[in-house]
C-alpha cells in the first residue's frame, strides 16, 4: 500500500469509527488528518470530480440550500457526495471526499456529483484549487467580524477570484436581490444565472436595523424600490447603471405562517406551487437558489417536484421535537440579519391578525448565546437585531449560554422585566418547559456551539437519533 492510500485508509477508518461512536459525526477530523499528511488531496478531488462540482457560499443559508439541492438531485437517481452536515472549512470538504473512496482509498464514485458548502472566507482559495463547474452565491451579511473583517474584504476577494478566466466554462448562480453580489456577477468570466423574489406585497416598511451600508461600488447610494429584508430587494444605483437584473428563476406569491411558507416558482414558461416545511422568506431564497441550479443542469420543474417531496428539515436549522406535549423548534442564529428573519417570521403580522386567539398567543423563547470561535467572539451583533420586537411578542423567556448576562442586558434595555437567566443547559430546558403553557410552541434561538449541545440533549430526551446516524 502506497503512502497516499495508507493516509486515506487510516482517515476512512477513523471516520467510520467516529460515526459508530457517535462522537462528532466524523465530519471534520478525518479531513484534518488527510490535509496534514496528504496536502495534494484537493488536486486529486478536482481531477476526479472534473466538471461535476457545485459549490455554495454566502453568509446565511449554506447548509439548508446544500441539503435542498442534494435532496432534489439524489431523488432523481444521481449519486451525491456532500459535506451536508455543515462542516464547511477545508477539512470538512476533504472529509466529504473520503466518501467517494473505497475502504482502501481508491476513487470509486465516477458517476457522482459533488455538492459542497464552503465558508465565504475560504471560497476563493478552494475555488481556484478545484475549479467548480457551478458556483452559487447566496448573500452577504455582516457576520463574525472578528474572524474575517468587513464583508467588503470578502467581496473584494470574491471579485478578484471570480474574474479569473479559469472559470470561463463554469456557471455562476447569484441572488439578483443582493446588490452586494452584483459586481462579482458582472465580472464573472463564465455564464451567469440570476434568481430572486418578485412579490411587492412582502415589502418591509419597518426600520430593519440590519441594513448594510447601502452604497454601490461606484461610491454612490443604492436605492430600493422594494426592500424585502435587510438590504435584500429590488435595487438600483442612484448614479451609475448598476441595477438589479431581472431573474430567470423567481419566486412569487409568497404566503407565510408559523409552520410553513408557500410560493410559486416561475422559470421560463413553467410555474409550480411549492410548500416548504420551514419558515421565513430566507427559506424561499434558499429553495429558489437550489432550483436555479437544478433547472440549469437540464432538469425540469417536475424533477424538482419529485425531489422536493422528500425534503426534510436540515440538521440544526429548523428541527422540531415534541416534549411534554409542547412543540420545540430549534433555530440557528449567528448574525443580526438571520436573527431578524427568524424574529419577523415568528411574530409576523399576518399571523396575528388571523384570529383573536392567535393575537393573544405569545411565543416562548429560550435563547442561548455563546461566543466560542465557531460562534464568533464578538457578541455585539445582538444590538443590531430587533430584540425589541422579539421581547414584545414573547411570553416565557429563558436566557442561557456563555454570554447570558450580555443577552439579558440587551433584553432589559427593551424594558423587559420577567426573564430567567440559567446557564446550565439541562436546567434551562426544564425552566422553559415549565414556564410555557400546555400545548404551546417553544422556540430555541441558538448560536452554533449552543446548537450542537442543545440538539444532542433534545435528541436524548425525545428519543430521536443524532443527525449523523442517518448517514451511516
Ligand atoms: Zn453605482
Amino acid at each position: 500500500m502506497s503512502y497516499k492510500y495508507f493516509v486515506f485508509f487510516l482517515a476512512i477508518q477513523i471516520k467510520n469509527f467516529l460515526r459508530i461512536l457517535r462522537i462528532s459525526g466524523g465530519t471534520a477530523f478525518p479531513g484534518l488528518i488527510v490535509e496534514k499528511f496528504y496536502p495534494k488531496v484537493l488536486d486529486e478531488l478536482a481531477i476526479n470530480f472534473s466538471k461535476k462540482i457545485i459549490v455554495i457560499s454566502g453568509t446565511n443559508g449554506k447548509t439548508s440550500t446544500t441539503n435542498i439541492l442534494k435532496n432534489i438531485i439524489s431523488n432523481n437517481d444521481i449519486d451525491v457526495i456532500s459535506n451536508d452536515s455543515g462542516s464547511n472549512l477545508k477539512r470538512g470538504i476533504i472529509s466529504s471526499y473520503l466518501d467517494s473512496l473505497n475502504t482502501f482509498g481508491k476513487f470509486v464514485k465516477n458517476n457522482s456529483l459533488m455538492i459542497l458548502e464552503i465558508d465565504e472566507a475560504i471560497l476563493p482559495e478552494i475555488s481556484e484549487k478545484i475549479c467548480p463547474s457551478t458556483i452559487l452565491l447566496l448573500n452577504l451579511f455582516r457576520d463574525q467580524l472578528d474572524r474575517y473583517g468587513e464583508i467588503d474584504k470578502i467581496r473584494e476577494k470574491w471579485l478578484l477570484t471570480f474574474s479569473n478566466s479559469i472559470f470561463k466554462h463554469s456557471q455562476l448562480h447569484i441572488n439578483a436581490d443582493d446588490y452586494l453580489l452584483s459586481n462579482v456577477a458582472q465580472n464573472f468570466t463564465g455564464s451567469v444565472y440570476y434568481y430572486g423574489v418578485d412579490d411587492p406585497l412582502l415589502e418591509d416598511k419597518s426600520s430593519d436595523p440590519t441594513i448594510e451600508s447601502n452604497y454601490c461600488y461606484c461610491g454612490k447610494k443604492i436605492s430600493h424600490s422594494v426592500r424585502y429584508y435587510a438590504h435584500i430587494g429590488k435595487w438600483q444605483c442612484d448614479d451609475c447603471e448598476n441595477q438589479r437584473i431581472i431573474p430567470t428563476t423567481v419566486a412569487t406569491n409568497i404566503k407565510q405562517d408559523l409552520n410553513s411558507v408557500t410560493f410559486n416558482l416561475n422559470s421560463e414558461n413553467e410555474s409550480h406551487h411549492f410548500t416548504l416545511s420551514s419558515i421565513g422568506l430566507f427559506s424561499v431564497y434558499n429553495a429558489v437558489a437550489a432550483f436555479s441550479i437544478v433547472l440549469n443542469l437540464g432538469m425540469k420543474i417536475e424533477h424538482i417536484v419529485k425531489g422536493f417531496s422528500s425534503e426534510n428539515n436540515v440538521f440544526g436549522r429548523q428541527e422540531a421535537f415534541v416534549i411534554e406535549q409542547k412543540r420545540v423548534k430549534l433555530f440557528l442564529v449567528k448574525n443580526p440579519a438571520g436573527l431578524n428573519q427568524v424574529i419577523y417570521a415568528l411574530t409576523q403580522k399576518n399571523y396575528y391578525k388571523d384570529t383573536l386567539e392567535h393575537k393573544l398567543k405569545k411565543i416562548n423563547i429560550l435563547f442561548a448565546l455563546n461566543n466560542r470561535t465557531e460562534d464568533g467572539k464578538d457578541v455585539s451583533w445582538i444590538y443590531d437585531a430587533d430584540i425589541e420586537r422579539l421581547s414584545e411578542h414573547t411570553n416565557a423567556l429563558v436566557i442561557s449560554g456563555m454570554r447570558a448576562e450580555d443577552l439579558a442586558l440587551r433584553f432589559i434595555m427593551t424594558n423587559r422585566e420577567n426573564l430567567i437567566i440559567e446557564k446550565n443547559l439541562k436546567k434551562s430546558v426544564e425552566l422553559i418547559l415549565s414556564e410555557s403553557p400546555p400545548d404551546s410552541d417553544i422556540y430555541l434561538l441558538l448560536t452554533y456551539s449552543a446548537m450542537m449541545k442543545y440538539r444532542k440533549y433534545f435528541a436524548k430526551i425525545s428519543g430521536s437519533k443524532p443527525f449523523w446516524v442517518n448517514s451511516i
